[in-house]
């Protein structure tokens, strides 16, 4: 079993063609391509309309996973999210990029202690509000979007952050990510592509906003900058790479050795000095390699059975990184025939519950490995380190979900 000290690497998590490699503008994401689409005017959460109509279609038929009382419960959990940041909008509702509540004498004055000290702090006070996991990158311009909707994010030598009508700004200065993880609800995520499933995302939408708000409050009023951001600003999942958070898998979202793919990312962007954390290297590529359950489970076959690639024809997608690319646009399009939000492949992921015994039918090639079986060890370290509970290989795990304080 690798401990979390034992899988930090050195290498470079990603392979980049810095010539292939361009800064990927928001309006190429596949909720503003399927929305602009549908609206017939630039739009980001216009898909949600076709959605939400197929959604009363299922309800009205009184559709198994999708009743009147379980698209209540996915409301009330999505309240927070849509009320603080809407899946997140830069300088938008509460993630503004100003201090909300902090009197302005605090702003002015930095405190000061070592790096190692306010980093301590920051994570606590992650912890505290709610983060589930925390990790520290630099900031990598690479993974900043070069354009929101329709203004460019302009990097700017120093200065504070700022919106004009023309661009938002952000100082190099702003040079440290904080991302957070927020564990998902189980067995509500099991219940994926039904509305159950969506309350899990939903919530984890929520609370993403709450934290992140909420963290980039407190680092302004030890008087540095702070942007708290969701799924807006800058790429989360190349951010948490860097941050040691986990590794991108097949299906194109994280896998942390904590909580596999259960799990969505907000970030705080700041000034503050802190130290980094190191990416980590636990063996999710070689695996997926080998494994295919996420592609095979796909309603919308959007998931590569390929090899990682640098190229993609996708319009969504960004070439110059080696990886699995998504088709987001067609995993987009099941969403709006089903009536609901997908998390199928994270369902699967045999990531997400730890190795159950049957499903080394499923693999052939861990003999070859050195590290011998990659989700065993990984296994063995969610229940060691209280995370999975598992008494018998031959069961499905139980997530253990995190005792949090605060929030
Ligand atoms: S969310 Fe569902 S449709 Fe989209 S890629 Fe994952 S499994 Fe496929
Ligand atoms: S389901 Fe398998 S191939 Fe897909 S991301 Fe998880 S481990 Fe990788």
């Amino acid at each position: 079993m690798l401990s979390r000290e034992e899988m930090k690497t050195d290498k470079k998590t990603y392979t980049v063609n810095d010539e292939l490699y361009q800064r990927f503008p928001v309006k190429n994401q596949a909720f503003a391509i399927v929305s602009t689409r549908d609206m017939g005017e630039p739009s980001y959460l216009g898909f949600l309309e076709k959605m939400h109509q197929r959604l009363a279609v299922r309800m009205e038929r009184e559709d198994p996973g999708f009743s009147r009382e379980e698209n209540a419960q996915d409301l009330g959990a999505n309240a927070l999210n849509l009320l603080l940041g809407s899946y997140g909008f830069p300088n938008h509702q509460f993630l503004k990029w100003e201090p909300l509540i902090v009197p302005e004498p605090l702003t002015k004055h930095k405190t000061k202690k070592p790096p190692e000290e306010l980093t301590e702090m920051v994570k606590k006070t992650a912890t505290l509000y709610g983060s589930d996991l925390t990790g520290i990158s630099a900031l990598d311009e690479k993974w900043i979007y070069s354009k929101d909707m329709d203004k460019p994010f302009i990097i700017t030598e120093k200065g504070k952050p700022k919106e004009t009508e023309e661009a938002f700004y952000l100082p190099k200065t702003m040079n440290r990510a904080i991302v957070m993880g927020f564990l998902m609800d189980e067995p509500m995520i099991s219940n994926s592509p039904e509305l159950k499933a969506s309350t899990a995302t939903s919530f984890g939408y929520s609370r993403m906003g709450i934290t992140a708000v909420s963290l980039a409050e407190y680092i302004r009023a030890l008087g540095y900058q702070a942007i708290p951001s969701m799924n807006d600003t800058a790429m989360s999942i190349p951010l948490a790479v860097d941050a040691g958070l986990g590794q991108l898998g097949r299906h194109g979202l994280l896998i942390t050795p904590e909580y596999g793919s259960n799990i969505r990312l907000a970030k705080v962007i700041t000034d503050m000095p802190l130290d980094i954390d190191q990416p980590v290297d636990f063996g999710i590529t070689e695996f997926c390699e080998n494994c295919f359950l996420c592609a095979d489970h796909c309603p919308s076959d959007a998931i590569s059975r390929g090899e990682p690639t640098m190229e993609t024809d996708y319009q969504t997608g960004n070439p110059g990184v080696s990886k699995w690319f998504v088709h987001a646009e067609e995993c987009l399009k099941f969403w709006q025939d089903n009536g609901a939000s997908c998390i199928n492949c994270i369902t699967v992921c045999p990531f997400t519950f730890g190795f159950e015994s049957m499903q080394c039918f499923e693999c052939e090639r861990c003999a070859e490995r050195d590290r011998g079986c990659i989700l065993q060890n990984n296994t063995q370290f969610r229940v060691e380190h209280g995370f999975l509970k598992q008494d018998r290989w031959a069961d499905r795990g139980e997530i253990l979900p995190p005792r949090r304080r605060g929030l």
